[in-house]
């Protein structure tokens, strides 16, 4: 039996193309600089100037956001004020209103809903809406994104492009792709072309750093991805690598989820000093599975996978993981399976300076009941002390139904 997998690298990667439906209809709305649009619009003595919404050019801050004006001069967000002001001196510098923000948001975000109950909000001015099967029972997401941008204009006096097509990541390169105040299409039967033609750095994930190390291997398009496979792309840029791989072909299955679930609940501790001590490492480890559980508790929530996270000395870090179909709700749970990952480890002949406990798989509160009463005639050991952390004793009971 093997004991534990090793970075999940046990789990057998499933072939996405086969979950792929090629039916969803995804729409991407983004709203057009949207602070500062606000204040343009609050303002409308604002109108037509460069407007920069962030921290003052005589303070250490930074752009926030900028109308389509200020842009003109070179200015983007992310850059320091100062820059900003030397790049355009008559630029309006105000700072931001969050409140106001929020409050419009809001409004865009309930307008959303009229049309489906699929929205994820990415951020105060950007979703994703699966139009599929939608309120209206309208058949062209087309049809549906001009409404919403007629509609949002309409009651905000704002604009917003928007992308449509099958999956979330074409659908967002999409409204990205004409901005601002505009619509595009990316149908099925154009998406290869599309992200075939498309400069590297506009994929999805792909930041600056990842956009050099492509480059350094001749990744300037989508249509250089396609040369390589998947192995090569998971050797060069680990998980990522797999979901570039995926959308060099069109692929990603992930659905709009309309509540943002928390992936995962840890804890993790850089140490003061590097721990060899056995016992050390499990009295950290220890607290951290009470935080863990206090987490837990609070948020109501349980998860089915437990990762023991270690960085020794030398900044080499392993992560040992088990997942249980009874799952992990309380700190019992936790130490139940601990010393078997600890066990994988080198701790106690190896220095260490880091230390990490996650639960992840997280599951509701109703599954997490269920999954309780499942467990309970279930002969697990339920360690009452410190000390059976220390444990790594291989006659604990054999967890017949534990998956590694
Ligand atoms: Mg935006």
């Amino acid at each position: 039996m093997t004991a534990v997998s090793v970075n999940g690298d046990n789990t057998p990667s499933p072939n996405p193309f086969f979950a792929m439906p090629l039916t969803r209809k995804i729409i991407h709305v983004d709203m057009d600089a949207f602070f500062a649009s606000i204040e343009q619009r609050d303002r409308p003595e604002l109108h037509g100037l460069p407007v920069i919404v962030g921290g003052s050019p005589r303070s250490r801050g930074v752009v926030a956001a900028c109308s389509y004006e200020a842009r003109a001069f070179g200015i983007h967000s992310a850059m320091p004020s100062v820059r900003a002001h030397q790049m355009c001196p008559q630029a309006v510098f105000l700072a931001p209103r969050m409140a106001r923000y929020q409050e419009v948001s809001r409004q865009i975000m309930a307008l959303f809903r009229r049309y489906t109950t699929l929205v994820e909000p990415l951020s105060v001015d950007e979703a994703f809406l699966d139009v599929t099967t939608n309120l209206l029972g309208e058949p062209s997401a087309t049809r549906i994104a001009q409404a919403i941008r007629a509609t949002i204009r309409e009651t905000t006096g704002l604009t917003a492009s928007a992308g449509v097509s099958y999956n979330k990541f074409l659908a967002k390169i999409a409204s990205g792709h004409n901005k601002p105040d505009g619509l595009t299409v990316i149908p099925p039967d154009r998406a290869q072309a599309f992200i075939a033609a498309l400069p590297i750095g506009k994929l999805y994930g792909v930041g600056k750093v990842t956009e050099q190390k492509m480059r350094q291997q001749g990744i300037r398009t989508g249509a250089d991805l396609l040369r390589f496979s998947r192995q090569e792309l998971a050797a060069l840029f680990g998980k990522s690598g797999l979901f570039f791989h995926d959308m060099a072909r069109g692929i990603d299955c992930r659905p709009v989820e309309s509540v943002r679930v928390r992936k995962s609940i840890g804890s993790e501790t850089t140490l003061p000093k590097d721990i060899l001590d056995f016992v050390r490492v499990s009295t950290v480890l220890f607290d951290q599975v009470q935080q863990v559980a206090r987490i837990l508790a609070h948020k109501k929530t349980g998860g089915r996978t437990l990762t023991l996270k270690v960085r020794y000395s030398d900044f080499t870090t392993i992560t040992r993981s088990c997942t249980t179909p009874q799952g992990f709700f309380d700190a019992a749970d936790i130490v139940a399976q601990l010393p078997r990952l600890l066990a994988a480890t080198e701790a106690g002949r190896r220095p260490i300076r880091l230390l990490g406990i996650t639960v992840a798989n997280l599951c509701s509160e109703q599954e997490a009941r269920r999954l309780r009463i499942r467990q309970l005639p279930l002969p697990f050991p339920q360690p009452r002390s410190r000390n059976a952390l220390a444990t790594t004793s291989p006659e604990l009971p054999p967890h017949s139904q534990t998956k590694y």
